[in-house]
């Protein structure tokens, strides 16, 4: 019977098996390497990690990542606060960001509206963005959920907690395969999409 791990190892591949796309292989793998490092840089990482749960919190306006009250972009006075882009995760807003042809500020929804997954428009930061449109100078909504059924539902919930309020809102229409996640869009797609919002 060959020896079994000693917990510590055990418990570290399994913190790792509960990040997306890590199975026990890969797991194990990390764990090897970083057995490899020194005490100092593998207490480096567990100080950098606690860092992480420490210092970063979502930001209060817009629920992108941020480690003060607000992010980069909602404290930039250049960002065009007139548009919002609605989005289910942060990957979205890095790769909107990576085409650099949006000026405007995020919205960053946590998730979509998911039946099957229990995630309920509560779950979501749904109301904090009608409010944005309620309190502020907002002239548009883009809603860039993706483009599968989930993305679908919440951008039409979202449109339709946003009615009767002064603002336009609209959706990248052109040139998202259906059933695409925006954030896996080549960046001429994806400007693509964005120029050629249509309104919902
Ligand atoms: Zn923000």
């Amino acid at each position: 019977m060959s020896r079994p791990l000693p917990e510590p190892v055990i418990n570290l591949i399994n913190e790792l098996r509960k990040l997306s796309g890590v199975g026990e292989k890969t797991a194990m793998r990390y764990v090897l390497n970083l057995m490899k490092r020194s005490p100092e840089g593998v207490r480096a990482l567990g100080e950098t990690l606690y860092r992480l749960a420490e210092d970063v919190k979502p930001c209060s306006v817009c629920g992108f990542v941020s480690d003060g009250d607000l992010c980069d972009f909602c404290s930039d006075p250049a960002r065009d606060g007139h548009q919002i882009c609605v989005v289910e995760g942060v990957a979205v807003v890095l790769a909107l960001e990576k085409v650099g042809d949006f000026q405007g500020l995020y919205h960053v929804l946590g998730g979509a509206i998911s039946a099957l997954r229990g995630i309920t428009p509560k779950k979501l930061r749904i109301g904090e963005i009608v409010q944005r449109v309620s309190d502020g100078d907002v002239r548009e909504v883009i809603l860039a959920t993706g483009a599968d059924a989930e993305g679908e539902t919440t951008a039409l919930y979202v449109r339709k907690m946003l009615e009767g309020l002064p603002v336009k809102v609209t959706r990248p229409a052109t040139g998202i395969p259906m059933g695409s996640s925006i954030e896996f869009l080549d960046a001429v797609t994806l400007m693509r999409a964005l120029r050629g919002r249509k309104e919902l």
